[in-house]
Order: structure tokens, then sequence, then C-alpha cells
């Protein structure tokens, strides 16, 4: 069985996707929970793009003990320079650096020759390692280079010290077969290749970003990049966990095998959904809400009489839990405690006071606090940047009857710790609750997307909101969990507006 080494850019691709911006302290958790989840290598961001970035890679790579951590950098001494700095104090740093090879990228994009991209490239992964023992270098857009060009470059690029190759696939136009012959032909024709990993990295434009990853690791890859869910620019990168998943469920097949801790998964794919607002679609392969329910009368008479007449994977593989533990109005601190742990998180005592009495208010409106609530909750202190907040909401009201327009009251405490009140109308609640909103605050916002799902089951299940904002041309999202449906709304709404604020400040 050959190893694979997973590669995860959930905070550098993934975060690429429109309206998604998290903050330090989220990607930090997403970060732990990776190194949980047992990935090789996490891309913990692109440095030099702004200094919220490079604060954040900064602080992955002090935490993180072991993963490899690394920084993407473009082919310039300035990016490089960022990327060790933010990484340089990590336990095992890679620098990341990349060029375009192929010739509309070169030529029309970089207005380079292919001997001056070749020259830039040497001279630049020479300068990297001179900082860094461990350099991956990527051919940006490879799939659409000429090969014997792209053997070229890669053989200088490994003489130089590179110590990753990876080819990737940036527009996701290559098919299987294409993507497998371009991993062939550089093994066969690159004489150092074998010094160094060979590196997918996927893009699902076509929808054939995992057979496209396979095809490479079946032609001598043997690390991927991708993220989870999915997630990533466009349409996305290969999804991680149905790649981890398909090489187990058919290692009769495959001969390779992942580090990932299997059981994570569900945790993890949970974690980004609620911190990046993207949402996993019910259908969707391995983590999707119905990816274990078998609906047909015919499907459930056989799983009933044996599971595996239709299930192929089981829930508790991937970690989903069956039989939820609750916790209730008379849970003590004591078993309190002991769930946060087994649940994955560490929190200060200061912390777990915080949560222990945000827990015992939710007892007194919601009968049996599950797991999914707690987590919630516990991923709403661990991530909170209230310190640098700029609005807050102190209460509000809305007035309904179905015969009248909604108007709704709203008082908040502004940047300049002033108390504001103000009272709007709107064609439904939500719309006078925001428009009340926005009257108070000095942006201009406008409303792209709302969703509203319930986390858990049962009629007192909290309410969970995500919306994306454009607020001054920029494209921002912003979540909020509350027991009612508005009071969530409204939590989600300045939680974007006050995201935008922190980045103005920080960058
Ligand atoms: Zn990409």
């Amino acid at each position: 069985m050959t190893q694979i080494k997973i590669f995860d850019t959930t905070l550098r691709d993934g975060e690429q996707s429109p309206g998604v911006n998290l903050n330090q302290l989220e990607k930090l958790e997403i970060a732990k929970q990776l190194e949980r989840l047992g990935v090789d290598v996490i891309e913990a961001g692109f440095p030099a793009s702004s200094q919220g970035d490079f604060n954040a890679v900064q602080k992955i790579a002090q935490t993180i003990t072991e993963s490899t951590v690394t920084a993407l950098a473009r082919a310039n001494k300035n990016d490089i320079d960022q990327a060790w700095e933010a990484i340089k104090e990590a336990k095992k740093p890679r620098i990341h650096v990349f060029i375009a090879t192929s010739p509309i990228h070169m030529k029309d994009k970089l207005k380079k020759t292919p001997e001056e991209v070749i020259d830039i490239a040497v001279e630049m992964v020479k300068y990297a390692k001179d900082k860094c023992i461990d350099i991956e270098w990527s051919a940006e857009d490879a799939s659409r280079s000429d090969l014997p060009f792209l053997a070229t470059i890669i053989e200088k690029v490994i003489d130089a010290g590179a110590t990753v190759i990876n080819l990737p696939d940036t527009v996701g136009y290559t098919t299987p077969k294409e993507y497998g012959e371009m991993f062939k032909y550089v093994k066969e024709n690159v004489a150092n290749i074998n010094q160094v990993d060979l590196s997918t990295h996927c893009h699902d434009d076509l929808g054939m970003a995992l057979a496209n990853t396979i095809a490479g690791i079946q032609n001598g890859a043997t690390q991927v990049e991708g993220t989870f869910n999915g997630i990533g620019e466009r349409a996305g990168n290969v999804a991680l966990e149905e790649l981890a998943v398909a090489l187990e469920i058919r290692k009769d097949f495959y001969p390779y095998h992942t580090q990932i801790v299997l059981n994570e998964i569900k945790r993890t794919s949970d974690m980004i959904s609620k911190l990046t607002g993207m949402i996993v679609p019910g259908n969707k392969a391995i983590v999707g809400r119905n990816a274990f329910a078998h609906e047909s009368g015919i499907h459930q008479d056989g799983v009933l009489k044996n599971t595996q007449t239709y299930e192929i994977i089981t829930p508790e593989l991937v970690g989903v839990q069956s039989n939820n533990l609750v916790l209730g109005k008379h849970s003590g601190r004591h078993a309190f405690k002991e769930r946060i742990v087994q649940l994955g998180f560490s929190l200060s005592e200061e912390k777990i006071s915080e949560t222990f009495k945000s827990f015992k208010q939710l007892t007194d409106r919601k009968k049996e606090v599950t797991d999914d609530d707690l987590f919630v909750l516990l991923m709403d202190i661990q991530t909170d940047v209230s310190h640098r907040k700029h609005y807050q909401l102190e209460s509000f009201q809305v007035q309904y009857d179905s015969t009248h327009s909604p108007t709704a009251t709203v008082t908040l405490e502004t940047p300049s710790q002033k108390i504001v009140t103000g009272s709007k109308s709107g064609a439904g609640s939500v719309e006078a609750l925001y428009n009340t909103i926005e009257s108070l605050i000095e942006e201009k916002v406008q409303l792209t997307d709302f969703t509203l799902s319930s986390i858990g089951k049962g009629k007192d299940a909290l309410a969970e909101v995500h919306v994306h904002l454009k607020i001054n041309e920029q494209d921002v999202s912003g979540r909020g969990t509350a027991q009612d449906v508005l009071e969530a709304a409204a939590h989600a709404f300045l939680n974007a507006v006050n995201r935008v604020f922190i980045k103005l400040k920080v960058d």
C-alpha cells in the first residue's frame, strides 16, 4: 500500500470561495481540527495577500505541531519573505511557491518568455530554500502546459531545491486520462523526479476533480491537495473526505491509503460548513444529511434484513453519531466539562464558566441540549472576537400582524460605545429588522443571500441563520444562532457587518 499524503487547502483555496471570510480564531479552530483529523500538510493562507492573513498563518504555525504548515507565495522575494516570516516558528514549515507554466498564462498574464519563467522559478526556489528546507513548487495551469517544457522546468526546480512538485488543474479543464498521462510523462521524462513528492491539485468545474485526482495517484502522485466539503474557487476543489473514504471503502481495488482519522470527518465537515457559511447539500457524498438515509421501501426492507444490501459505508465510519448524547437542566458542571472534552474542544476555565452560563440559559428554554447544540455554543465562544466587535445588539422588538406591514425597533451599541435606537418597517419581519439595523449603521449594505436552518430536530431547536452581504463592494458572510429565528437573523447580519470592520482595521 502506497501512502498518499493529504494536503488540505481549505484555509487558502477554500477561503477564496466567494463570500467566505474567516477571522483568525475561526481559522485557528479549523487548523486544530485538521490536525486532529490527521492531515499531513495544512496550507494556512497566503501571507502577502493581507496583514490579517499573515497574522492567522503565524498563529497557526505557532500552534500546530503534528502537521506541516505551509504558506503560499508568488514567485517574488517579497511574497517568499512574508510567507517565511509567517511560518518560521512552525515545527514543520514549508514554503509553497508557484508560477504559471501554460503558454496562455506565460504570454498573456506574466508577459514572459518560457526561458524567463524557468529563470524566475529556479531563482525563487533557491531563494526560498535558503530559508526553509521543505519547498513545494507549483506549476500553475500545469494541465494546459506543454509537456516537454513542463519536464524541463521541473527538473531545474528540483535541482534548485524543491521537495514537492505540484501539478494543478487550475481551471478544472482536464480529463482523468489526460491528467494521468501528464503525471506518467513527468515520471518518465524528469531524471531527478524520484527525489520529490508529486502532487495533484484538481478543481471541479467539469465535475471531474475526484476522478482526475485518482488518475494522478495511479500515475505516481503521492500527495493530494484539496479542501473539506470541496469548497474553493468557482466550483471548488476535490473534496478530501470523498477521496479518503473512497480509498478506504475500495481498498480491494486501490492499493493506497491515507493517514486520515476517518471518524473525525463529520465533525470537520460540520465545523467548516458552519464557520464558512458554505452549507453542505443534503445529497453530498459522505457528509450530506441524506448520505446515509434509505428512503425507498425496498431499500429500507433490505437494510433491515442485512445493512450491507444497500449500505456501502456505515455512518459510524465517518463519525456520524446515531445516538446523540443529551444534557439537560440538571446536568452539572462536571458532566458539562467532560462533554466539552469529548467534543474535542479545549477551553480555559474562564471560557468553560462562560459557556456553562450560556448552557444553563439554554436549558431554561430547551428541554434537551444535544451535541449539535453544544457544538454551536462552543464554536461561538471559541471564535468570538467580541473585544473588537463594533456593533452589539442590545435589544429589539418586532411587531407583526398579518394585516399590516411589520415594524421593528432596534437598539444597538455603536463602535464609539453610543447607544442608538431606531425603528423602520418592511414587507416582512426580517426586512423590517434589517431595514432598521441598516438605518443605525454607517455602511451601505445589500443583502445577497439569506439561509435559515435548524440545529437538530424539534420545535424548540436552535435557529441558525447565514447571510451574505455586500458592504462597500465587499462580499461578506455572517452567521448567527439563537432560539428565536429573528434574533438569529439579527445576529447574523451584525456578525457580517462586524467582519468588515475588523478587516478594515487589521488589513
Ligand atoms: Zn486551486
